[in-house]
């Protein structure tokens, strides 16, 4: 037999930060709109220049608070922007620094 045919239609995102290639693995797309500035696309179907983003809560971070959107969607990222992103971002998990003010709050003990 010849080698597996490729599956014909999976079209690959890639995630602007880490560069993860990945048809399956949830990539969210942001989209440059005219009107309101970046925002989420979960249709994948808004008009505009649009960048992926994967569910990996380190690359949210980088692209809040670093360039690559700029570069990605030939932009400048407005305070606005990187707030709404930022609302949208996955949470970020073990980092300790939640933990820690839960500890000291101990509510209802
Ligand atoms: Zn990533």
């Amino acid at each position: 037999m010849p080698t597996r045919s490729r599956p014909k239609h999976v079209p690959q995102r890639t995630c602007v930060v880490c560069r993860t290639t990945d048809a399956k693995r949830r990539l969210t797309r942001l989209v440059r709109t005219t009107e309101a500035g970046v925002q989420m696309d979960p249709t994948g179907k808004r008009a505009g220049r649009g960048a992926y983003l994967c569910d990996n809560p380190a690359c949210w971070q980088q692209a809040i608070k670093g360039e690559v959107l700029n570069k990605a969607l030939r932009t400048t990222l407005s305070e606005a922007d990187r707030a709404h992103i930022a609302a949208a971002a996955p949470p970020l998990a073990g980092e300790g620094a939640s933990i820690d003010e839960q500890r000291q709050d101990k509510p209802e003990r």
